[in-house]
């Protein structure tokens, strides 16, 4: 089966204030945002077939609206930046961290990056 590489908007009084990627059904991951207080009008604007064209338009879209419940860009991080044995120690078991990989950021509710998954 192909994977589907979702981005979605979140409005709330008719106002874009959230731009979110996905690779679960739609659907479910608009629930799981429900359940956890975002409490939006959830569109799907766009889907692809990689992980790469998804989180540019992830970025490109953020950049564009600077939506204000979109905290962290974690597009453009630098995988180059030199880690230690010890930084990525401390990022076993954080929930903010790729526990596959420990180098990307991962979406709230998730455990491995969008690459690992
Ligand atoms: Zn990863």
């Amino acid at each position: 089966m192909t994977r589907i590489y979702t981005v979605y908007k979140g409005e709330l009084g008719g106002k874009l204030v959230y731009i979110g990627t996905t690779i679960q059904k739609p659907a479910d991951r608009f629930r799981w945002h429900k359940a956890n207080g975002k409490d939006l009008k959830f569109t799907v604007l766009k889907q692809f077939e990689s992980a790469d064209d998804m989180l540019d338009e992830e970025f490109r879209l953020i950049n564009l609206h600077k939506p204000k419940m979109n905290k962290i860009k974690h597009r453009k991080q630098n995988l180059n930046v030199k880690l230690t044995a010890a930084d990525l120690d401390r990022r076993k078991g954080s929930g903010e961290w790729c526990q596959r990989c420990l180098r990307r950021r991962v979406n709230a509710g998730y455990s491995f990056c969008l690459r690992c998954n």
